[in-house]
């Protein structure tokens, strides 16, 4: 079945259209206050909607409905749930378009070549999932000869899915799709600042699964998130978000003993030998670093530790790829680089670049300031490469989440290893070289969720996707993610005798 929906391509259109709305029990409602919050597009300073205002009333609503279509869709076979989860990866794929362009007007996320491309893929995590419910088994177990002994999986019931604004439809889909395959009911709070791209693809995804099963509510952390982590029937969050928003929502859920997964910070360290490719490590470290995502990536490369022998000519190779970039209005085909998500994060980012510079850093800014005319309140930051810092600064430290990265120059592999471990965080990592035993003893020694030898590849289903350290707890996008996360397993014992 397609989307009964017409793509609206006018994004400013579209979140006229969705504003005021939660999506509960299959239907676009208001907030229980009827209150609402405005959205902003970073590009130009404007109000392009008002977002539904979430609060405890909203969540139990949409709980409820939850619960309620659960009872039927636990009892619908396992691979019929998926071919559903695979049919609204079909429906999605007939949107793309308005989604990428509405995601582009409410994040600041330049269309071509960050928008469309998370659009795309978005329809991927589905069909991925979607053909995943046949797996749902059990096991049987030597027990007894007399006692037919097997364990089963079953749903752990409703799943709250807290969500970010830098990637939010496919960090969404990646929790929603095996989580709705599982045969649970799911609850999603989407990130403040990009309620409407979440909602919509929502809104499509209802036009194909029973009213309730799927619902989405808009509103901020405390007000509307925290309620979803507390209720009581909520059996399962999963989170994706800041550190510290991550120790509050595991506190919360310790006191009620329900699981958490958590996908939180990062400050991934890209090593780059004297022996590696400089040209494909530059383009490495441009895709890595997610400069075209100004940076606002959990595993962007943003320690680039490079050999001492290539430190000079890399700085200079990188510059110059990134001096080519193109800064502007995100909906501009020809934009690379987008603006910055929020003020917040703007100042926030602004400080960081400040405090390099007063710790003896080198700012070296790339790219030209966009033309000003019509975006003279966006968000722009130009992007920065830092030289002259070491791993002890606050830079190398902290994830600044927008478009800065320290290069730190480095002589000695061992000492290189021990710097990059030298990190609360432990999402990524990648190594550049040409030497195959010394990219095998990297690979074995980086402490982080996600490790790759000369290349910089983004999360895709099917690769087990998650950090440790204070990166998080547990790992998402694949087969046993879903079975771990979304189900549980019941021993079953039938006395033969
Ligand atoms: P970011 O810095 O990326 O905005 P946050 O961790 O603050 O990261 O936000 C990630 C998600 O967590 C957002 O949807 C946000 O609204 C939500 N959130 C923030 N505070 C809380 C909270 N106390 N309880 C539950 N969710 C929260």
């Amino acid at each position: 079945m397609s989307s009964t929906l017409t793509p609206v391509l006018d994004p400013y259109a579209l979140a006229k259209e969705l504003s005021g709305k939660h999506l509960i029990g299959g239907k676009l409602v208001p907030a229980a206050s009827g209150k609402t919050f405005d959205v902003v597009n970073p590009a130009k300073g404007e109000v392009v909607g008002q977002a539904a205002y979430g609060e405890a009333a909203d969540v139990d609503a949409a709980v409820r409905a939850a619960a309620e279509a659960q009872k039927a869709w636990k009892m619908v076979p396992a691979r019929e749930r998926g071919r559903l989860v695979a049919e609204c990866g079909r429906a999605l794929t007939e949107h793309k378009e308005e989604l990428a362009r509405l995601i582009a007007l409410e994040t600041g996320k330049a269309l071509r070549t960050e928008s469309r491309v998370e659009a795309n893929v978005l329809s991927d995590a589905f069909t991925f999932f979607g053909g995943l419910g046949g797996e749902l088994k059990g096991e049987t177990v030597p027990f007894n000869p007399k006692m037919l002994t097997m364990t089963v999986r079953e749903p752990v019931g409703i799943v709250g899915a807290i969500i970010p604004w830098n990637v939010p439809m496919m960090l969404m889909a990646l929790k929603i799709a095996p989580a709705l395959v599982a045969g649970n009911g799911v609850v999603v709070k989407s990130a403040e600042e990009a309620p409407f791209c979440v909602l919509r693809a929502c809104q499509i995804m209802a036009q194909v699964l029973p009213p309730g099963i799927l619902n989405i509510l808009s509103g901020y952390g405390p007000e509307c998130g925290a309620p979803l982590v507390s209720h009581p029937k909520v059996g399962k969050i999963t989170f994706t978000g800041s550190v510290e928003t991550g120790k509050i929502v595991s506190r919360t859920a310790a006191d009620r003993l329900i699981p958490v997964t958590l996908e939180l910070g990062g400050k991934s360290p890209m090593i780059v030998m004297g022996d590696a490719d400089l040209d494909q490590a530059v383009a490495g470290a441009i895709a890595g670093m997610r400069f075209t995502r100004q940076g606002q990536s959990c595993t962007a490369a943003s320690r680039i530790f490079v050999h001492s022998s290539i430190h000079d000519q890399f700085v200079q190779a990188l510059k110059a790829k990134v001096d080519a970039m193109v800064m502007g209005d995100p909906l501009d085909e020809k934009t690379d680089i987008g603006t910055i998500v929020s003020p917040d994060q703007f100042k926030k980012v602004k400080a960081y670049i400040d405090h390099g510079v007063t710790e003896g850093g080198t700012a070296h800014s790339c790219s030209a300031m966009p033309e000003l005319e019509g975006l003279t309140k966006g968000l722009f930051v130009q992007p920065v490469i830092f030289t002259g810092l070491t791993n002890a600064s606050r830079l190398a430290r902290e994830e600044i989440f927008g478009p800065v990265t320290c290069v730190i120059k480095f002589d000695d592999y061992e000492d290189v290893i021990a710097q990059a471990n030298d990190t609360e965080f432990g999402l990524a990592a990648t190594i550049w070289t040409r030497d195959l035993r010394t990219a095998l003893d990297a690979t074995q020694r980086l402490e982080a969720g996600f490790v790759q030898v000369n290349q910089n590849l983004v999360v895709q289903p099917n690769l087990s996707y998650g950090g440790v350290k204070s990166s998080g707890l547990g790992k998402e996008a694949t087969l046993e993610a879903m079975l771990e996360h979304f189900t549980h397993k019941k021993t079953i014992i039938i006395n033969m005798a």
